[in-house]
């Protein structure tokens, strides 16, 4: 008997040590990857206190080994547990950050193979019919008229209607603060209430609304203010060609509108 609890003790040590390989990457890995705090020493620690749970294992003549064993076991069960929940929680969190990174506007709303002339970028622009300088909440880009253009996050569309400044216009609400505004188009291809996912096709470039030329006027806006969009293209620009359109699209002084 001495003899199996000895070959026991033995393997409950080999999977302490397995779990608390396990612990360690959940703390210094896994929930620094999403920010959680780690899990206080004391949690993972924690024995069992009260009423003493070893009492039928007293008085016999083996007793401190079989009592040491049966502690193990559940120190060892309560560790697992705390693992588990520690799993659970993070697989949630995952889950919403990858929602998060679905919607949040990430690629240039036409497609960016002819970008590099037409762009005219956020910030202080000549107003191309007033002719004075005027605040552009977004960017321009030039492109024929009948251009496909594309939702850049996921997200409902809230608007799809025209107006005299924007003309055709859909606006996204992506969620997490986030909304897009594509403007001056000629066509929809969605209707206000339709959810759509990045890259799916919503309308054409056109030139209604107050406009010099067929462009997209294409905003980003983070509760409730417009932001540049430039930062937003992460997912299809090269660091370089992201350069290159920082730097072509604050040399357009003149907005499309
Ligand atoms: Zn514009």
């Amino acid at each position: 008997m001495t003899l199996q609890y000895d070959i026991m003790q033995n393997r409950l040590q080999k999977l302490d040590v397995a779990l608390q390989d396990i612990q360690e990457r959940d703390d210094n890995i896994y929930r620094v990857i999403f920010e959680a705090d780690p899990i206080p020493v004391d949690v993972r620690k924690a024995g069992f206190g009260g009423v003493d749970r070893y009492e039928n294992l007293r008085n016999f003549r083996n007793s401190d080994l079989m009592i040491e064993n049966a502690k193990k076991i559940d120190e060892l069960s309560n560790a697992l547990a705390v693992q588990a929940r520690s799993f659970n929680e993070l697989s949630a969190t995952a889950k919403s950050k990858a929602e998060m990174m679905a919607s949040i506007p990430a690629i240039q709303p036409i497609n960016g193979k002819n970008l590099k002339r037409g762009i005219s970028g956020f910030g202080s622009r000549l107003h191309p019919i007033y002719k004075i300088h005027k605040m552009h909440s977004g960017i321009d880009f030039a492109a024929p008229k009948g251009t496909k253009v594309y939702a850049t996050g996921n997200g409902k569309v809230v608007a799809a209607s025209s107006d005299h400044g924007y003309g055709k216009h859909i606006e996204i609400d992506h969620g997490y603060g986030y909304k897009t505004v594509y403007a001056h188009l000629t066509r929809f291809a969605v209707k206000k209430g339709k959810k759509v996912k990045r890259g799916d096709l919503i309308g054409y470039v056109g030139s209604t609304g107050s406009s010099t030329g067929p462009h997209l006027h294409y905003e980003v806006i983070k509760n409730g203010k417009p932001v540049n969009p430039v930062n937003f293209f992460y997912n299809d620009l090269s660091p370089v060609e992201y350069a290159e359109m920082l730097k072509v699209s604050s040399q357009i002084n003149q907005s499309f509108d």
